[in-house]
């Protein structure tokens, strides 16, 4: 039997991607929360998962140490995509990418006078763009979590970060202004595996493809 390996995040992607994985016959061993395992056993004698950062799971699938990753749109824009087969959209872990700013930052007045502002962000590729296309000059400052802080301590005129409910804005007096793009998770899948494992991959992919659809 073929085996095959599948990359996920713990948290809300391994969350949202369990009841789709049951759609396809695959049940965890153990609970990712609870177990310090980074490589999870299935019911499936020839299923793993592993368990790795939500940035990392791209470079996995990539270089073929997983066959099968499930990563959000965001995460993707800044890995590139190279080499990766991107078939579905899971409509899972939904949020918005945004801009943000203080709640008494003039944003649209800013924007109008050309101000250069400084933006703190995990997402350099996806903030780059989206300024680009503004014809704005932005400074982006690269940060590795908790962003909404920036602007809160002087680092930052605003941030690019994920808004899902909106409380994490709210909670420290900040405003989304802009909405950049929709972001949800992707089922990706290493190009060579899918060649040579097609027999064993295409009924999990048919299983998510299904699921999704309901
Ligand atoms: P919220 O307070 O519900 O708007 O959530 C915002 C916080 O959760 C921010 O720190 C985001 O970076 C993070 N976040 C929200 N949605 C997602 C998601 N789908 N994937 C990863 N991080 C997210």
């Amino acid at each position: 039997m073929t085996d095959i390996t599948i990359a996920l995040s713990k948290g809300r992607i391994f969350d949202d991607t369990a009841p789709l994985l049951k759609v396809a016959g695959i049940e965890s061993l153990d609970d990712p929360e609870k177990s310090r395992k980074l490589i999870l056993e299935t019911n499936r004698a020839n299923v793993r998962l592993v368990i790795v950062r939500a940035s990392d799971v791209p470079t996995y699938v990539q270089y073929g140490a997983a066959d099968i990753g499930i990563a959000g749109k965001d995460v993707l824009l800044e890995h590139g995509g190279a080499e990766l087969y991107q078939p579905l959209d899971l409509n899972i872990a939904r949020c918005r990418m945004m801009v943000a700013v203080p709640e008494g930052f003039d944003y649209e007045s800013a924007v109008f006078q050309g101000a250069r502002l400084r933006v703190a962000t995990k997402y350099l590729q996806t903030a780059r763009e989206h300024f680009a296309d503004k014809g704005m000059h932005v400074d982006l400052i690269k940060l590795y979590g908790s962003m909404e802080l920036a602007p809160l301590v002087g680092l930052a005129d605003a941030i690019v970060d994920l808004v899902s409910t909106g409380n994490t804005l709210k909670a420290n007096k900040l405003k989304a202004v802009e909405e950049i793009m929709p972001i949800s998770s992707r089922l990706i899948i290493n190009q060579a595996a899918l060649k040579l494992k097609r027999e064993a991959i295409q009924p999990i992919l048919k299983a998510f493809s299904a699921a999704v659809e309901k």
